[in-house]
């Protein structure tokens, strides 16, 4: 039994396919869970941007031949708005458009984080993965984001970026939020490129994203399609509603009772524990400590766009987004001729936002960055919730997870992709941990 139609239940799918008998339950009427996109008026909107940021052989060559020729390759430009203009992402990278006073506070924030054995590690890739990173200033699992900020790149980056941009994402106290997840999606460019970029021409080519895939028509659901046809039996509209994993047995909507001889689960970890009828109250009380952000993605289309940016950052508190993206620059098919489509992503803490003021000001942050000129512009909208968007990276996480994982590993389930899982990852990181999964099972490993 896989548990969720997203691009990780999909890919064990793919990879069980005619060696062992699937029973794949999606509660949604459609695949690919947050790799969907929804149509409106002539636009399709995803959740938001999805790009594919590919790294490993194998899964790079398996969603590239699903995609087959719906597929471009992009290079990315993405931009920070703050004081009033914009700069090159990554805004630690070029520094140079910046305010005198900014970008030398910034400079010397750096210099003094580098005097005192921090300072970004220098090893000019621009990319910080685990490998690449001098133990010192690998992210400690326990170190906190406000700390481990100010000791890599200093106080005049963290104050004028990384500091608001992530309170702003992640909706949690940056005291209390971990930084386990930094290392793929936080650029720590080389000290070299720092001084460059505040005082000539940065790199803009630094970090996991600088290139891309994206399907060239029909969205990033594109991919979730291709798979579903390789995924064998599947079905669509019924949810999970309990599992009792010392059973073996499930109840679905809309079928009733059903066994099952393994079992994988891509839902969220902590809607899964709360489903299974047999967990211990020490794993009840380990999910209760699970916690995570909301974001809301408003879509918006509109005439008379000039921009060619991708997307940019939002760092200042005059925006109610963290992020905004014009999506029909990576794909002209997901607009009307003539139009352009924004995501704009505003995050909570799980609260519910009040989406009429909170339209007014998006439309009215687009005007002030210069992306519309008038609200008259916009032609289409249409909000997307993300429930369980980012999962909360601290102290509690670390406590529970292993709990949740060990009692799942004696029962023989699997909780796989990002909210399976729990953790801060990408498309392609579910397609392997799908893949993985199935093989596993096909091994007989339990
Ligand atoms: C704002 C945002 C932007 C992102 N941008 C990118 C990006 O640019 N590039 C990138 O690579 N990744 C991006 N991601 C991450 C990407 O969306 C995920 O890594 C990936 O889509 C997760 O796939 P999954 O299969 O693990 O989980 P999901 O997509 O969550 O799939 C789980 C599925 O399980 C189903 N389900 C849940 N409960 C039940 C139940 N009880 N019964 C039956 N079915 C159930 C759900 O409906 C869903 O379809 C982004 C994520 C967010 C939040």
């Amino acid at each position: 039994m896989i548990i969720g139609g997203g691009l990780a239940g999909l890919s064990a799918a793919m990879t069980l396919r005619g060696r062992k008998k699937i029973f794949l339950a999606e509660k949604e009427t459609r695949f690919g869970g947050l790799a969907a996109t929804v149509r409106k008026g002539g636009f399709h909107f995803d959740y938001s941007g999805h790009l594919l940021h590919l790294r490993w052989p194998e899964t790079t060559r398996l969603i590239l031949g699903a995609l087959g020729s719906n597929v471009r390759r992009i290079r990315r430009d993405a931009r920070v708005f703050a004081h009033g203009r914009w700069t090159p992402y990554p805004f630690q990278a070029n520094l140079a458009a910046m305010p005198p006073r900014v970008r030398s506070e910034c400079v010397s924030g750096f210099l003094r984080a580098l005097a005192a054995g921090g300072g970004a590690p220098g090893d000019g890739t621009g990319r910080l993965c685990p490998q690449s990173v001098p133990g010192a200033l690998r992210p400690a699992g326990s170190e906190t984001f406000d700390k481990w900020s100010g000791r890599v790149f200093g106080a005049g980056i963290s104050r004028y970026f990384m500091l608001p941009y992530n309170a702003k994402l992640w909706q949690y106290p940056l005291g209390r939020l971990t930084t386990e997840w930094c290392a793929p999606f936080v650029p720590v460019p080389s000290p070299g490129d720092i001084i460059k970029g505040a005082y000539g021409a940065g790199r803009r080519a630094i970090g996991y994203n600088a290139v891309f895939h994206y399907p060239k028509k029909g969205g990033i659901g594109a991919l979730a399609s291709a798979l579903a046809m390789k995924a064998g039996e599947t079905h669509l509209g019924i949810e999970a509603e309990r599992v009792d994993l010392r059973a073996r047995t499930a109840r679905v909507r809309h079928f009733g009772e059903i066994s099952f001889k393994r079992l994988i689960n891509t839902a969220p970890l902590d809607e899964f524990v709360a489903m299974c009828s047999d967990a211990p109250a020490a794993v009840r009380r380990a999910a209760g400590l699970l916690r995570r952000n909301t974001v809301y993605v408003l879509n918006i289309g509109a005439r008379g766009v000039k921009s060619d940016m991708h997307w940019g950052y939002f760092p200042g508190t005059g925006f109610p987004f963290y992020r905004a993206g014009i999506a029909s620059n990576f794909s002209r098919a997901l607009a009307p001729s003539g139009e352009a489509s924004f995501y704009i992503e505003i995050a909570t803490d799980g609260r519910a936002l009040d989406l009429e003021s909170a339209e007014k000001a998006c439309v009215a942050g687009l005007r002030a960055c210069g992306l519309i000129k008038d609200a008259r512009q916009v032609t289409e909208k249409m909000w997307l919730k993300i429930p369980c968007a980012y999962v909360i990276y601290d102290a509690d996480r670390a406590r529970a997870l292993p709990v949740i994982s060990g009692w799942l590993k004696e029962r023989g389930a699997r909780s796989i992709g990002r909210y399976g899982a729990w953790k801060y990852s990408f498309m392609e990181e579910s397609v392997k941990e799908g893949l993985e999964a199935g093989r596993e099972i096909l091994a007989g490993r339990s």
